[in-house]
């Protein structure tokens, strides 16, 4: 995501001759749902990529937090009515490996990685100005000389490419990270955060007898059942035909550490939501056996310095965030969005260094709060059965006393909201960020600045 949004964001800005070198041998439709959040619909608008994710989205017009014993709507949030409205772009959520994808509304809509990505690929190498190489493992990173060994995976042979500049956006196990830390002289700090994340999918074909789970995937609303330690997340993708979960649980099982493809265990599954909804249960019980998915999360301190020479990291590889505010892929774009602008605004090479400390000036006060945000709402949506009673409490006064969800408000007070993401604030914070304008507004102060440190 952030290797081609920035190969994209750098052509846009006329810059040609761009590589972009991708260890998979296929662009694969790995992953299921990813969000498309306003602060994303915005570059990816100005980026005239949109479309794609539009298309391949579904329409999400609610967000609802739901109490894990009870059922009962704790939080409800009204995104159709106010999310084009507040932040002027939709919330998508992308769909799944199965591709066929039908636009839904014009509004607010969920989409699959494979849509996102589609899109970035689609946009970078329409400007005839990137090539994109597969099959080509990163093993080596020179910062000193600008430079990286490339291992070609079919012929096995390694080379050594020189360039101006390198992006280095190889994800949550970054090589380029690792060595970062090693010239830094210091350890990656990463903890168990003691808990574990399952995916599944489950196709609407296998729930077409059951009305109470066609519901679920005809909503076009998210869903969110939380209880002690534990929450189970789901949405609808793919034009309703399937429906997305992912889920947060104690780590019993060692789960591979930051995995996006490790397999874990149905029946395991199944009884770690034992006690959950029926709807939920049902759901659980309906994906296929080897289709479940599950790794360990893991809290990465946030990377301290993000530039080496004329090297910088972007994306998940200097900062690395838990999924409970869904904004790996944003941060990441706007990562790009913000290198692209920087870079446009020098004069010569010399000045590359420079420009790539001002990206990292803008960008990392802000991802560092996205780490810490996503950190936070796993206590907050994790917590005991007293607090959750508390807001149930509050939640029912709310619609006793306005009418609450049912007549189309939200109930979105920050006491009820347990979940931090169904808080106008936090949304407000998240989505009306304008990385461009940001970029633009402080570029020149910033980059005075830089260059008075070297001068120094
Ligand atoms: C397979 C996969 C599935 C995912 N599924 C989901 C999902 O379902 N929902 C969700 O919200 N998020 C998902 N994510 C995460 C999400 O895409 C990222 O958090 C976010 O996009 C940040 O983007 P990034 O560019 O930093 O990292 P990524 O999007 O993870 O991209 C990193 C890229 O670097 C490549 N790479 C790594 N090391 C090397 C190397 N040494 N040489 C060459 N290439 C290398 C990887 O193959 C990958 O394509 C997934 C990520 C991956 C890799």
């Amino acid at each position: 995501m952030g290797g081609m949004g920035s190969a994209l964001s750098l052509a846009r800005q006329g810059f040609t001759n761009i590589t972009v070198w991708e260890q998979a041998l296929y662009l694969e439709e790995v992953g299921a749902g990813i969000n498309v959040p306003p602060n994303l619909g915005r570059i990816l608008s100005r980026w005239g990529v949109m479309d794609i994710c539009k298309a391949e989205g579904v329409a999400i017009e609610r967000a609802n937090v739901l109490d894990c014993e009870t059922d009962e709507i704790i939080s409800s949030a009204a995104y159709s009515a106010h999310m084009v409205a507040d932040y002027g772009y939709p919330f998508i959520l992308e769909t799944s490996p199965v591709g066929h994808v039908t636009s839904t509304s014009p509004n607010t809509q969920t989409v699959h990685r494979a849509a996102l990505q589609k899109s970035l690929v689609r946009g970078a190498l329409d400007t005839g100005h990137v090539k994109l190489m597969t099959d080509q493992i990163i093993t080596e990173y020179d910062f000193d000389k600008t430079r990286l060994l490339v291992r070609n995976e079919d012929t096995d042979e390694d080379e050594w490419v020189q360039a101006d500049l390198l992006i280095c956006a190889d994800g949550i196990k970054s090589r380029a990270r690792a060595a970062i830390y090693k010239r830094l002289g210091i350890a990656d700090s990463v903890e168990d955060t003691g808990q574990a994340a399952y995916r599944i999918m489950v196709r609407r074909n296998l729930a077409k007898d059951d009305p109470e789970l066609l519901k679920l995937f005809s909503s076009k609303q998210s869903w969110r059942w939380i209880g002690e330690k534990r929450h189970v997340m789901g949405y609808p993708i793919n034009a309703g035909e399937l429906f997305n979960i992912s889920t947060s649980q104690p780590d019993e099982h060692f789960g591979e550490k930051d995995s996006w493809t490790a397999l874990g265990d149905k029946s395991a599954m199944v009884a770690t939501f034992h006690d959950f909804p029926e709807r939920v249960k049902k759901l659980l019980s309906l994906v296929p056996e080897h289709e479940v998915l599950e790794w360990r999360l893991r809290a990465h301190k946030p990377l301290p310095v993000w530039v080496d020479h004329n090297v910088a990291l972007v994306g998940d590889a200097c900062h690395p965030t838990l999924p409970h505010i869904a904004q790996g892929a944003a941060q990441a774009i706007e990562d790009a969005a913000a290198l692209g602008i920087v870079l446009s605004r020098i004069k010569s090479r010399n000045q590359i260094h420079s420009a790539l400390m001002v990206y990292q000036n803008i960008r990392k006060p802000r991802t560092d709060w996205a780490v810490s945000m996503a950190a936070h709402n796993s206590i907050s949506l994790h917590q005991d059965k007293a607090t959750r009673e508390a807001s149930l409490a509050m939640a029912r006064l709310a619609l006793a006393n306005e009418g609450g969800a049912e007549d189309g408000s939200d109930k979105e007070d920050d006491q009820v909201c347990v979940d931090k993401l169904a808080s106008k604030e936090l949304r407000d914070k998240l989505f009306q960020y304008d990385i461009a304008l940001e970029t633009e507004q402080r570029f020149d102060k910033l980059f005075a600045e830089e260059l008075m440190k070297q001068r120094d």
